[in-house]
């Protein structure tokens, strides 16, 4: 549902118990937790007249890595089942600051790490448009929640692609921003140098006022700029690259080619390679799982989360606590992570993670020298089926077209570009540093090629 839509409800309190009714009854497995009750009281103000800004009255659903005052911040997992925030996330201050309606907080693969949110200790989230395959993840209930109206907006986590994916296999439109942009304040880090918070809706317009609620400086955040975003609509001569190294099935592939030939008749298109790519998969699960290993560290069962009384050794205590309060995926990945950065191993796996890193921003700075944007499948496939990705590496061979952009820190988009099968297809649109507003008025022109079936 669109904010233009929603607004034109004649009443937000009834369609807000509509919404929340609709979640009540769902089976998508969307949320983990409904603010019912706040999410009322705030439509009522709205009705008063007492809330204001560029969001008011408009429920937004905000993944469940994001922490909310006094609301359960659980990162999907058994370790985090009961943490209580005693603070908002930048990204949540500014939602209140602009009127918006937090509806609830939804459901992820578990600290994020995972592709189709089968590692959520909530259960997975089922896809809209096919309720036995996964919405995608991490971000899944995000983008589920927003693709069958259980919200208007929603705010989403990508590390490698977590907001891009559900996105795509949804049928919606998500954003990764330029890293920087957005102030993770508030997000609970999986792989902090690689992620961002963005915005995911169900149309552009919608998806660029979100983001300018979100962006902006925060001294909070060292990494943040202090860049502010506004959406400027512009027409350009676009130059459009085609990533041959991102490939996808042949049906999906099929989609995606339809799109850029009709792209040929109004734009430069050229097709290009960018070496280093090919090693972006690997450098990526090196790095994201080695942040990974640090970053949740912290979880000891003493200062956070998931407890039991006190008892054997320190090694014992910490050993016990997380043995029981990750996931299976969570811990492969801290053993993963410690053992890439352990002594012996450091430079032969993390260092050389760093330098391809380096090498694939050299590519992509090289090709932004030619082209404004650059266009792939946002996915390798179609929504998968649940119970279809059996063993982890299938997992992570899924996100080899959305982790280089995470590496170069470059802004990126997924649309809906049609369906294959009655399943959604995404585009990824990728931009240079801090062009979000190149992004949003390519994807302008993309929609105009597009039957009106497919849109
Ligand atoms: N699927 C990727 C991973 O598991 C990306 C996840 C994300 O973007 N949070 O690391």
């Amino acid at each position: 549902m669109k904010i233009s839509e929603w607004r034109s409800e004649e009443s937000c309190y009834e369609a807000t118990a509509k919404m929340l009714k609709r979640i009540e009854k769902s089976e998508l497995n969307a949320y983990i937790t409904v603010c019912k009750d706040d999410a009322l009281k705030l439509a009522e103000k709205y009705e008063k007249r007492e809330l204001k800004g560029k969001l008011a009255g408009i429920p937004v659903a905000v993944k469940d890595n994001i922490t909310t005052k006094n609301i359960r911040t659980t990162c999907a997992s058994k370790m985090l089942l009961n943490y209580l925030p005693v603070f908002d996330a930048h990204v949540v201050e500014r939602l209140k600051q602009e009127g918006a309606i937090i509806i609830g907080k939804t459901n992820m693969d578990e600290f994020s790490m995972g592709t189709t949110t089968e590692t959520s200790y909530f259960g997975v989230v089922k896809n809209p448009y096919d309720l036995s395959r996964v919405a995608g993840g991490s971000s899944g209930g995000s983008a589920a929640a927003v693709a069958a109206d259980e919200t208007v907006l929603a705010l989403g986590t990508d590390t490698g692609g977590s907001i891009r994916c559900p996105a795509s296999f949804c049928g919606i439109y998500g954003l990764k921003p330029t890293y920087g942009l957005v102030s993770r304040y508030g997000l609970i880090p999986y792989a902090n140098s690689l992620e961002q918070i963005g915005p995911m809706a169900s149309c552009i317009e919608d998806l660029a006022l979100l983001l300018e609620v979100i962006a902006g400086k925060d001294e909070r955040d060292s990494t943040n700029v202090g860049k502010s975003f506004k959406f400027q609509r512009s027409f350009k001569d676009f130059k459009v690259g085609v990533l041959k190294d991102m490939g996808a099935s042949e049906e999906v592939m099929e989609k995606f080619n339809e799109v850029v030939d009709k792209l040929r008749k109004n734009f430069y298109v050229e097709e290009v390679s960018l070496q280093s790519l090919k090693f972006a998969l690997a450098s990526y699960y090196i790095i994201a799982m080695s942040e990974a290993s640090s970053n949740l560290a912290r979880y000891d069962g003493i200062r956070y989360g998931y407890t039991e009384e006190l008892s054997g050794s320190w090694t014992e205590f910490f050993s016990k606590i997380r043995a029981r309060g990750f996931g299976e995926e969570v811990k492969r990945r801290i053993l993963l992570g410690s053992f890439a950065l352990s002594a012996g191993y450091y430079g032969k796996y993390y260092l050389k993670a760093l330098k391809v890193r380096k090498l694939i921003t050299e590519d992509f700075k090289k090709a932004f020298g030619k082209f404004d944007v650059l266009i792939s499948p946002t996915m390798p496939s179609l929504p998968f089926k649940i119970g279809e990705l059996k063993d982890p590496l299938t997992m992570y061979m899924a996100d080899v077209n959305t982790v280089p952009v995470n590496l170069a820190g470059l802004p990126a988009l997924s649309m809906p570009i049609g369906f294959v099968k009655g399943l959604p297809v995404g585009l990824q649109v990728i931009g240079n540093y801090f062009e979000e507003n190149t992004i949003l008025n390519f994807a302008i022109e993309v929609e105009k090629t597009l039957d009106s079936s497919e849109r």
